[in-house]
């Protein structure tokens, strides 16, 4: 969706651009085991802080998310399961709330498995937490499996 991840990974080569393959495969390599040490010590201190079983960085996207849904409307209950949404600029957005599908026209679920502003204030309409709905990808516990991967030393061959 986005080419952070690779604009990321140009900046690692960027330094190392003009190396011979043998240093530049170096360089990436023990960038990458800075970087997973680097978030392994950040899962340690999130989990040592205890604020919430999500990553910060989710939390704030969260935290903008509920201040947008502050903004809206009241949403409309349309049925049991399905809420009517609109925004300041008073456009519609449909919000599907069953016990298998969580959706918002807004498409924004689909994308970031974490609920909108819209299916943040319909929950909130019927007084329930939105917080089942987001994804176990941005758990700390998920953020730690992904870098807790070990790295070795590689010896030289010339020696
Ligand atoms: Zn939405």
């Amino acid at each position: 969706m986005t080419t952070n991840t690779s604009k990321s990974f140009n900046g690692v080569l960027k330094r190392a651009r003009g190396l011979p393959i043998h240093a530049l495969v170096s360089a990436t390599y023990y960038h990458c085991i800075a970087l997973f040490l680097k978030r392994g010590e950040d899962t340690l201190k999130w989990e040592n802080d205890a604020v919430s079983r999500f990553v910060p960085k989710v939390m704030i996207m969260l935290g903008n998310r509920e201040a947008a849904a502050r903004n809206l409307c009241r949403p409309v209950q349309i049925n049991r399961t399905e809420f009517s949404c609109y925004d300041d600029k008073n456009i519609a957005y449909c919000v599907l709330l069953t016990d298998d599908q969580c959706s918002c026209s807004c498409h924004s679920m689909i994308l970031y498995h974490v609920p909108c502003a819209h299916m943040i204030a319909s929950l909130a309409s019927i007084r329930c937490s939105y917080e089942p709905l987001i994804s176990d990808f941005y758990t700390i516990s998920s953020y730690k499996n992904t870098y807790s991967g070990s790295f070795h030393g590689i010896p030289d061959s010339t020696g």
